[in-house]
This record gives structure tokens, C-alpha cells and sequence, in this order.
């Protein structure tokens, strides 16, 4: 699954949303049908929801292994 801008704006797909659509999330497994257009507000809500389950990985661990980590 991959967030893309789309090259034409739809309509966001969110229930009740008038806005245009600023991403497209692309599914290549077909799970659900095609494609889900969202405006910015929309996949900002959906990320605040999202967060509550999942806190996002860190690219990398802000200390190196082997060195002093100080924990207070
Ligand atoms: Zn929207």
C-alpha cells in the first residue's frame, strides 16, 4: 500500500467531505477495490486515528549501540 499525489484531483472519499482530494492511497493487492482519494484534512484525521494504535518505528535508534544511554 503507498501514498501518492494524484495527477488529477478527485473527490476526497471521505463521507461528508467536499474538498478535493491532495492523496490517493494505492493498494497493489486489490484488498479493497482500486483506489482512496483524501484531501489533507482527511488524511490528517486518519493519521491522528491510526496513531492511537500504532506510535510510528523510528528510523534509527538516537543512540549507538554500546554507548552510554542515560535514562534520568
Ligand atoms: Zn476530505
Amino acid at each position: 500500500m503507498i501514498v501518492q499525489i494524484p495527477t488529477r484531483k478527485y473527490k476526497c472519499d471521505a463521507f461528508g467531505c467536499k474538498n478535493l482530494s491532495d492523496y490517493v492511497i494505492v493498494n497493489k493487492k486489490l484488498v479493497f477495490n482500486g483506489s482512496i482519494y483524501l484531501c489533507n484534512d482527511c488524511l490528517n484525521q486518519l493519521y491522528k486515528e491510526i496513531s492511537k494504535f500504532i506510535t510510528p518505528k523510528n528510523v534509527k535508534p538516537p543512540y549507538k549501540k554500546g554507548e552510554y544511554y542515560d535514562k534520568n
